[in-house]
C-alpha cells in the first residue's frame, strides 16, 4: 500500500531535527510552568530546579513525575497555565475511583489533537471517501469527541452513534454504509455476536472495512477475532485524557505497534518501581510530556501503562518511535495466593479457545477465591453435559499454564455475562484479605 500523510514534513523528519524540536517545546513549557503554576513552581523549588538547567533532553529527568493522585489534588483548575478567556474546552477522565480528573484545553490545544487524530486516521489509509461509525461515549470522556473532530478534519462523513443499542448501530450501518468503525474491544465483539444472532455476515452485507480500537486494553488474539468476526482491519489506538485523548499513539498500515507522536509528546520508559529510565526495548511505565499544550501541560506524567518502545526504523517512513501493544497497567496487577497475574495473560489463554465467544470475567471472592467466567460461543454447546466438562478441564488446565494457579472455571451461555456501554469492566474483587 502507498504511504499517505496528513503531515509529511512532521511525520518523517529527522531524528536530530526531532530532537532538537522536541528539546525547544520542552524548553518552553517548563518556561512557563515555572511562571504559572504553583503546582510545578513548588515542584521546581523543593529541587533547586531551574528552566536553564534543562540543556538537553536527558534534562528531563531533573523533572519531577506527575501522578494521577497530583490530578486528582489538584482538581477542579489546579493546573491550568492560562487565564479563563483562553479556554475552550473541559473534559473529565472516566476513572471510576473517587473524585475525576479535570482536563482543559485552549483553541490551540483542540486543534492540535485534531490534526493529531487526523495523521492518525490517514496513517491507515482513511480518506474523505470514508464514512466513520463512531461508536465511543460521546460527553466528558475525550474518546468520541477528539475522534470525531480528527475525521472531520480528514473529510469523512462522520456519525456520532455513541455507543450501545446495537439494532440502531445496525441500522445507520446499513443505511449509510459505514466503512470505518471508532469503537472498544468489548463493544467490537458483542457486536459480532449480535450481527451473528441476526443472520447478518458483515463481509456479504455490510461495507465495514476498518475498526479503529482502544481505550482498553486487549491482545492479538483479541484483534485477530475481531478481524474474522467484523470482517475488518484492526488498528490499535492508544491514547488517554491527560494527554488529549485518542490519537497520541496509532498503529500505521504495517501494524506492527503505534507510532507516538514525538514532536507533541516526550516519550520515556521508566521501571514502575524505582522511576528510573529503561531502555529501548524494555518493557515499563510509559511517562509522556505534553510539548504543545497550552491551558494545561503536563511533566512526566505516570500513565501507569505497560509497553516498551520499538525503536527500528519503520517501512512507512515516519520517523516517530513506535511503542508494543499496552499489556495493561501496573496496577492491574492482581495477586492471588501469592501469585502475580495480569487479566491480558487470561485473556490470551480464553481467545485463543474456539469454543470460548465473547466475553469473560474473572470474578476473585472469599479467601482468594478465584473464579473465571466465560461466555461460550454461538453454536458451541450441542447439549452434551460431557463435552461441557471436558471443555471446562481443558480451560482449566490452559490457565493454570499460564498463570501457575488453577481458577474455577465456569461456562455461561453466549451473551448472557454483562457488558458495559464504556469501558470492560473485567475484574470483580470482592476478597476479604
Ligand atoms: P481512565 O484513565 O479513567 O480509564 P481514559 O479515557 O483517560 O480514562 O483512559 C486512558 C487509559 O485507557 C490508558 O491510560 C490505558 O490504560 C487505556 N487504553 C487506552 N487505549 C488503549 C489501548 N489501545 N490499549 C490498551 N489500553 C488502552
Ligand atoms: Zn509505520
Amino acid at each position: 500500500m502507498e504511504t499517505m500523510f496528513w503531515d509529511k514534513r512532521n511525520e518523517t523528519m529527522g531524528r536530530p531535527a526531532l530532537e532538537a524540536l522536541q528539546l525547544k517545546r520542552l524548553q518552553s513549557t517548563v518556561r512557563r510552568l515555572a511562571r504559572r503554576v504553583p503546582f510545578y513552581q513548588e515542584k521546581f523549588a523543593e529541587r533547586g530546579l531551574k528552566p536553564a538547567d534543562i540543556r538537553t533532553l536527558a534534562d528531563a529527568q531533573k523533572l519531577p513525575f506527575t501522578t494521577n493522585a497530583d490530578l486528582r489534588a489538584s482538581y477542579p483548575k489546579g493546573l491550568v497555565a492560562v487565564g479563563p478567556e483562553s479556554l475552550a474546552r473541559l473534559h473529565t477522565s472516566s476513572g471510576t475511583t473517587g473524585k475525576p480528573k479535570a482536563l482543559f484545553f485552549s483553541r490551540r490545544d483542540v486543534g492540535n489533537a485534531a490534526d493529531l487524530m487526523a495523521r492518525c486516521l490517514t496513517m491507515t489509509g482513511v480518506t474523505r471517501q470514508d464514512v466513520l461509525q463512531n461508536m465511543m461515549t460521546y460527553g466528558l470522556f475525550t474518546g468520541a469527541l477528539v475522534m470525531h473532530y480528527g475525521a472531520e478534519k480528514v473529510g469523512c462523513l462522520v456519525i456520532p452513534a455513541g455507543p450501545g443499542n446495537s439494532e440502531k448501530q445496525l441500522l445507520l450501518m446499513q443505511d449509510f454504509r459505514s466503512t470505518v468503525l471508532h469503537i472498544t474491544p468489548s463493544y467490537a465483539l458483542y457486536f459480532a455476536g449480535f450481527l451473528e444472532s441476526k443472520g447478518i455476515d458483515p463481509r456479504r452485507d455490510l461495507a465495514l472495512r476498518k475498526a479503529f480500537v482502544g481505550a482498553e486494553p486487549y491482545t492479538e488474539e483479541t484483534r485477530r477475532k475481531i478481524e474474522r468476526t467484523l470482517g475488518v482491519e484492526v488498528y490499535n489506538s492508544y491514547g488517554l485524557s491527560e494527554m488529549s485523548g485518542p490519537g497520541v499513539a496509532f498503529e500505521c498500515a504495517q501494524k506492527r505497534g503505534m507510532h507516538l507522536w514525538e514532536d507533541n509528546y516526550l516519550l520515556e520508559i521508566v521501571d514502575p518501581k524505582s522511576g528510573q529510565p529503561l531502555p529501548d526495548g524494555q518493557r515499563g511505565e510509559l511517562v509522556l510530556t505534553t510539548l504543545c499544550r497550552e491551558a494545561m501541560p503536563i511533566l512526566r506524567y505516570r500513565t501507569r501503562d505497560i509497553t516498551a518502545v520499538i525503536a527500528r526504523p519503520c517501512a512507512c517512513g515516519r520517523t516517530h518511535r513506535r511503542i508494543d501493544r499496552i499489556t495493561g497497567r501496573s496496577d492491574d496487577m492482581l495477586i492471588v495466593r501469592g501469585v502475580n497475574i495480569y487479566p491480558q495473560q487470561i485473556e490470551q489463554v480464553l481467545m485463543a479457545i474456539p469454543e470460548v465467544g465473547r466475553n469473560y470475567v474473572i470474578q476473585l471472592e472469599g479467601l482468594d477465591e478465584m473464579t473465571v467466567r466465560v461466555e461460550l460461543a454461538e453454536g458451541g454447546f450441542d447439549g452434551q453435559v460431557s463435552r461441557l466438562a471436558r471443555l471446562r478441564e481443558e480451560i482449566g488446565a490452559r490457565l493454570r499454564a499460564e498463570i501457575l494457579t488453577k481458577p474455577k472455571v465456569e461456562l455461561a451461555p453466549p451473551g448472557s455475562l454483562p457488558v458495559s456501554e464504556g469501558k470492560a469492566k473485567r475484574v470483580i474483587d470482592t476478597r476479604k484479605l
